[in-house]
């Protein structure tokens, strides 16, 4: 099956993973899209939605990697002419290609999110803890994922509770609980078809999600 995806990434700290992430795909069946190191400091907003509309219009999953440097999203001050006031605001690419990823665009449904995170990203994201419980009266490890002002995290452990597949309370399902689950580098380059096409799935399923298209900073 043919895969077209959107790669969003930290040029600074991501720009050689996300070279080796594009390098899986077969270029004569897939489709691959990635962020672009532009100037963005004249373009309006209109015209960074356009530009992102474009894109994104190919793609069907957005694939975000996660590392150090794109956990927190970059912000600007803007006067505020109404209130006379500045107010801070996001001023970062992968902030808007996750948020446009997740809209319905012209003609072209949301896409599946997945958040491939490296090792050096992982201690700012992830402990690991000890899950015991009444229900499955087992102990065993969990990812306990940090709470970020970004939007990989708004859209985790977002399932409505009616649909909601791991049975313990407080312990999410990593495949189907969350709308974008976050899977570690390796694991996914071994199996990138499989999560791609769990995402995709999940793309068709937009009903048992709260997703979170909008962040204040
Ligand atoms: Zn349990």
């Amino acid at each position: 099956m043919a895969r077209n995806v959107f790669i969003s990434f930290r040029y600074s700290d991501g720009h050689l993973l996300k070279d080796e992430l594009a390098s899986l795909f077969d270029v004569n069946v897939d489709t691959v899209d990635y962020s672009e190191d532009e100037d963005r400091s004249y373009m309006s907003d209109t015209s960074i939605r356009n530009f992102l509309y474009r894109k994104l219009r190919r793609s069907s999953v957005t694939i975000m990697l996660l590392t150090p440097q794109a956990i927190e999203y970059k912000t600007k001050r803007v006067f505020n002419p109404q209130t006379l006031r500045y107010d801070t605001v996001f001023d970062d690419w992968i902030y808007d290609e996750i948020r446009y990823s997740l809209e319905y665009r012209d003609g072209n449904a949301t896409n599946g999110l997945v958040a491939v995170y490296t090792p050096e990203a992982k201690p700012f994201l992830i402990t690991d803890q000890t899950h015991c419980c009444e229900v499955c009266r087992q102990v065993s490890t969990v990812s306990n994922v940090t709470a970020r002002n970004n939007l990989i995290f708004r859209n985790m452990m977002n399932i409505k509770p009616d649909y909601k597949k791991h049975r313990c309370m407080g312990v999410f399902d990593r495949d189907w609980d969350s709308y974008c689950s976050l899977i570690p580098y390796d694991d996914f380059k071994d199996n990138f078809g499989h999560y791609i096409d769990i995402a995709f799935e999940k793309r068709s399923e937009l009903y048992k999600y709260n997703l979170c298209k909008r962040l204040q900073p």
